[in-house]
């Protein structure tokens, strides 16, 4: 018998049973990006290795130890490990810089690290990612951060944190780097093989290190003190005051951590991480920063920029452990003609509506409703007649019968009364039509039916 080829180790077959979730992460990505005016791009998977070597740093574990590296005609090629270079290229080669700013670009797709395979760790994954050009003021910070917690809470994951921190400037970070290798070499032998290694080349990745013996030496307290120092200048701290206020108003929970400072050599000020809380335990799930830098390290102007990535295996995992969507609403009904009609209006307002298609015993249909639904549409006889219907909260059990045409607002209404509101409702804003230079102040809560209308 001929062998068979298994799969490469370290890689991985999406199988057609469990593409649904893939689906669902990359339409919510555009939904979600277009929202925020992100446009997204799609760049080769080879690049020039100068590319990553030059863009992420070569003191980085990427790019010393998990590119996957191969020569062809002279050129030194390599399989993008990640993609914030390959989309900096683009923007230069391209000529962004000369679009007006912000210049706001997604992607996703497959990224390529030799690891050492183990649970969660592949070596073909998959990042989506945003890159936003152009802006220095922290407003773009906050907003880089907003767009990757709305992704977050559009799939669902509702329980996340924030973590943030300001690497300061290369000016005012020099003295930090220091410091802390003058309080850290006392410990050098204690250290592990790769902080050593990152004492010279890189301290403060020496604080990334999850080694527990590196740990404990965080912990002392001298160490401690050095690595809790506000070492950052004053124009830096402004900007880091202002992430914050903006973050306050926009009710974005986040706790600072000044060990956070991401494993790539090109983050400068902000730099953040976002945990999500579901199902427990605590998973990173996106991680990102500003880096004013690189564009012009890579060979463009100078232009600041902020990003985020965010790995969707880790998100796949989270996704396939949690309760399968369910329904906005079921309709319970003996009456297959008016069901059918009912759905498909219900369906045309933009709800997500089931009926029974066999037209089982409505005892059985309100199981099924119960099972796979937040509401129980109810079309008895009575409700026919008067063009109504009885709107049952399947979770609390309360029902009410309304007219037809209120049903959306109705569940909506519901629902939304479940979530937290922003409370910025009582303020208004100026919406000015662009062709027409028509302007009207309306409620910010009115702003869409205005832009509509
Ligand atoms: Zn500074
Ligand atoms: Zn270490």
């Amino acid at each position: 018998m001929t062998k068979i080829i298994n799969v490469i180790k370290g890689t991985k077959d999406i199988l057609p049973q469990d593409i649904t979730l893939w689906h669902f992460m990359e339409e919510k990505a555009l939904e979600i990006f277009t929202k925020y005016g992100y446009k997204e791009i799609r760049t080769p998977i080879i690049e020039a290795t100068e590319l990553f070597a030059r863009g992420v740093g070569d003191t980085t574990d990427i790019v010393n130890k998990e590119m996957y590296t191969f020569e062809k005609s002279d050129k030194s090629i390599t399989l993008r490990p990640e993609n914030t270079a390959g989309v900096v290229r683009a923007f230069i080669e391209n000529g962004m810089s000369r679009l007006s700013a912000p210049v706001k670009l997604w992607y996703k797709g497959p990224m390529f690290r030799y690891e050492r395979p183990q649970a969660g760790r592949q070596r073909q994954f998959h990042q989506v990612g945003c890159e936003m050009f152009g802006i220095k003021e922290p407003t773009a910070d906050a907003e880089a951060i907003l767009t990757a917690v709305n992704y977050l809470k559009s799939l669902g994951l509702n329980d996340l944190t924030v973590e943030i921190n300001s690497l300061g400037c290369p000016t005012c970070r020099e003295e930090y780097k220091n410091n802390i290798k003058k309080v850290l070499k006392p410990y050098f032998n204690d250290l592990c093989e790769d902080c050593q290694t990152r004492y010279e080349k890189n301290p403060l990745r020496l604080l990334d290190c999850k080694v527990e013996s590196c740990k404990a030496i965080f912990e002392k307290d001298e160490v401690k003190k050095v690595i809790n120092s506000d070492f950052i200048c004053e124009e830096c701290a402004e900007h880091y005051r202002e992430l914050k206020k903006y973050l306050d108003k926009l009710n974005v929970k986040y706790c600072e951590n000044k060990l956070l400072v991401r494993g790539l050599d090109y983050y400068n000020r902000t730099v953040f991480e976002i945990k999500s809380n579901n199902l427990g335990s605590q998973n990173a799930v996106c991680g990102g920063g500003r880096y004013d830098s690189l564009v012009r390290n890579l060979g463009g102007d100078d232009t600041p920029a902020v990003g985020w990535a965010m790995g969707m295996e880790r998100l796949y995992s989270l996704l396939e452990k949690m309760e399968p969507q369910k329904l906005d609403g079921y309709i319970v009904s003996t009456n297959s003609i008016e069901a059918l009609s009912f759905a498909e209006e219900l369906r045309s307002k933009g709800l997500n509506v089931e009926f029974d298609l066999q037209n089982k015993k409505f005892t059985k249909q309100l199981e099924k409703a119960s099972k796979n639904a937040k509401y129980a549409l109810i079309l008895g006889e009575d409700e026919i007649t008067n063009g109504t219907v009885s709107v049952k909260n399947l979770s609390t059990s309360i029902q009410k019968t309304v007219k037809r045409n209120v049903v959306k607002a109705e569940i909506k209404n519901l629902l939304k009364s479940s979530h937290k509101t922003m409370k910025i409702n009582d303020t208004t804003v100026s919406v000015k039509n662009l062709s027409t230079s028509i302007q009207k102040t309306v409620k910010r809560n009115d702003v869409k039916a205005g832009i509509k209308g």
